[in-house]
């Protein structure tokens, strides 16, 4: 019944429906979104927002600890950070890790609840609510500061804050752009349960996992550690969700993937933690234009044909 309702309400513009049944029916909610992924995969992908400085500056030990478990990984940048701060971005392309462009001043940045998000450096603009012009040219601007600070030609997209405040405008101009993919819905609004699927101009999307405990969300940091009266804050929570979603994609087929804040991730423990979990859980974790080729070479496996 409840799997029959979710479907239905995912054929439609229902999402406060949709969320409302999330919040009702988690658990059911969540293996609703997980069946849809059955038969692709197994895969993971693991990535980093380097919003804030403070994200900036943990990203040499974020590095050598993901180095030191030889697990792969995306760090969505912002092309002001990286004009700031040249050294710890260029280790992350020293060390063979994708970027992605994450806009050059990230709108919307600024958040007056909390002392890192009140500098009068951060932008209180809302990306989605950006011009199409001022949208190309803050993907344009940070794709520029790549190539200039770091050598390195970005092919793949975040948009900033994702999720509600991400839209289908953006294609159109990483297609132009020669961009290949984003990663910025979130699974439980995604027209093909949460796995890969081409949005646009050729350009594919990979949505990002939800929270076993609020499937309608996203299984991050920021929801789980980092916010005000964050959801799931107890030492070894967020793993244990994380081992809940890896368990449930080795055994039924699927894709994880989430992003990590790289300060609280990395104090936390749980950055720690979720490596351990990875390195025994023989789960292939992939960057995404690794992915992407896999997903290309064997398009009768991994594509999904929906219902
Ligand atoms: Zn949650």
């Amino acid at each position: 019944m409840v799997k029959r309702l979710l479907r239905y309400l995912g054929r439609g513009r229902w999402s406060r429906l949709r969320q409302a049944a999330g919040v009702c029916f988690p658990e059911a909610s969540f293996m609703a979104i997980m069946e849809a992924q059955q038969g692709f995969g197994p895969f993971c992908t693991l990535s980093f927002d380097c919003d804030f400085p403070r994200d900036v500056e943990a990203l040499p030990e974020v590095c050598s600890l993901l180095e030191q478990y030889g697990v792969a990984a995306s760090f969505a940048c912002i092309g002001q950070w990286v004009q700031r701060y040249p050294a710890e971005h260029r280790c992350l392309v020293e060390a063979g890790f994708e970027l992605l462009n994450h806009t050059q001043t990230h709108p919307n940045l600024y958040h007056p609840d909390y002392a890192y998000a009140r500098g009068a450096d951060l932008s209180r603009k809302r990306f989605d609510l950006l011009v199409p012009r001022e949208k190309r040219a803050e993907i344009e601007e940070a794709h520029a500061t790549f190539v200039e600070v770091l050598g390195y030609a970005a092919y793949g997209f975040r948009t900033p804050h994702f999720g509600t405040l991400h839209t289908p405008e953006v294609y159109p101009i990483l297609s132009e752009l020669k961009y290949r993919f984003s990663s910025s819905v979130m699974a439980g609004a995604s027209p093909r349960g949460g796995i890969p699927y081409q949005a646009g101009g050729g350009v594919w999307e990979f949505p990002l996992s939800p929270c076993p405990a609020h499937p309608f969300g996203v299984l991050d940091s920021w929801h789980s550690l980092s916010k005000r009266d964050p959801a799931h804050g107890r030492p070894g929570e967020l793993t244990s969700l994380f081992v809940r979603l890896g368990e449930q994609v080795q055994g039924r087929g699927g894709y994880v993937n989430i992003y990590l804040d790289p300060r609280d991730a990395l104090d936390s423990g749980e950055l720690r933690r979720i490596l351990d979990y990875l390195r025994h859980s023989g789960l292939v974790v992939l960057n995404y234009a690794d992915l992407l080729e896999r997903i290309l070479a064997d398009p009768t496996r991994h594509l999904f044909s929906g219902t």
